[in-house]
């Protein structure tokens, strides 16, 4: 087994493209913000002509298409049918399960090179409270039936203090799924849970001592039932180097309203860098997120700083760790695994 921290790949670049922000799910993490991040559909000629934009930046970038729920778009094949054309170097479905639109039986395993979906809890009684009633078992179902149709299945499971007494069962879940990669992410103080982030004490992120035992040992033992897995490092000594990946890295989080941002923290508020202006992608005014990107504290990340300091030491004049970038990763790789496919997303 290896384990190993992913350093920011600089010339690959990833597209996050939110078609959509409705859904059919009421997750108590939701980090859509229509306020935000518009409430419309995007057609789908504006969504083939935004993909047109980027592939002329980035030739072979990575797509994820997402929402909302991305299944909900009744156009969401001819989407994919689209960027594999225009030549995406892979194209990634990110869903709740629930699969609208027949979608397994309008895209192949040719077109889409993963179907991506979240679960927070290796039972109905951990994952429902948090995503729904009855959306264990539809997500499950789902995962079964794009597995049986020959899709490369990834796994996205949200933690926080409401589900990390039970992270400890998901690699057996997993397992017995069959699922091809583990993706544990860090909960954020972002989008619909925002507002209530202090009166829903059983919903926040955890603390950093049981982050670093709890996490890691899952992800080992995921790895060790040959199931890769990537978490987010959160976390970095005072003598790791801290890098923001906004300034070294190619991510496009885009939104149904048209704005651009590079980095997910700063999704919750006006600070996008980058607009679309019809088909254009053009600067957006200043200050933006660019202007924070470069400005060094002893914490690391200065919008973690800014919009979730709770998780910050609490000396912050000589801090004993700092925060790593979000878009940091750490990988676990099973032993006998024999690929070279370091995919983070
Ligand atoms: S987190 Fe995803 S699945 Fe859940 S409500 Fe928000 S968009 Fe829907
Ligand atoms: S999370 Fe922090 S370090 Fe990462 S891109 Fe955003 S501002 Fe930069």
């Amino acid at each position: 087994m290896q384990r190993q921290t992913v350093s920011f790949t600089r010339n690959a670049a990833n597209v996050f493209f939110h078609i959509l922000t409705r859904c059919n799910l009421r997750c108590r993490h939701c980090y859509i913000n229509p306020a935000q991040h518009g409430s419309n559909t995007l057609n789908i000629h504006t969504i083939c002509k935004w993909l047109d934009t980027f592939t002329k930046r980035h030739p072979s970038a990575n797509l994820i298409l997402l929402g909302g729920e991305p299944t909900l778009h009744p156009d969401l094949a001819e989407a994919v049918h689209h960027a594999r054309a225009l030549g995406y170097a892979s194209i990634t479905i990110d869903t709740n399960g629930y699969l609208f639109h027949d979608i397994l039986n309008k895209v192949t395993p040719d077109m889409v090179d993963v179907f991506s979906f979240s679960l927070d809890g290796y039972c109905p009684a951990v994952n429902d409270p948090l995503r729904g009633p009855g959306s264990f078992d539809v997500c499950t179902a789902g995962i079964v039936a794009a597995k049986k149709r020959g899709f490369s299945v990834s796994l996205i499971c949200t933690v926080s203090t409401a589900n990390i007494a039970h992270l400890q069962e998901m690699p057996a879940l997993l397992e017995k799924l069959n699922v091809d990669r583990f993706f544990i992410q860090v909960i954020g103080i972002r989008g619909q849970w925002t507002d209530d982030a202090d009166r829903c004490q059983t919903l926040a992120q955890v603390d950093r001592d049981t982050w670093m035992t709890v996490v890691p040992r899952v992800a080992e033992d995921a790895a060790r039932r040959g199931i890769p897995t990537i978490f987010p490092k959160v976390f970095l000594n005072v003598e790791e180097t801290f890098e923001c990946a906004g300034k070294v890295t190619n991510n496009y989080f885009i939104f149904p309203n048209g704005r651009v941002y590079r980095c997910p923290l700063c999704e919750d508020y006006p600070l996008h860098s980058l607009m679309m202006e019809g088909d254009a992608l053009v600067p957006a005014p200043r200050i933006n997120e660019a202007d924070l990107f470069s400005i060094d504290i002893a914490e690391g990340c200065v919008m973690n700083r800014i919009i979730q300091p709770r998780n910050l030491p609490a000396d912050t004049h000589c801090p004993s760790f700092k925060i790593a970038c979000c878009m940091l990763k750490e990988m676990v790789m099973p032993s006998a695994f024999n690929d070279n496919d370091n995919r983070l997303i």
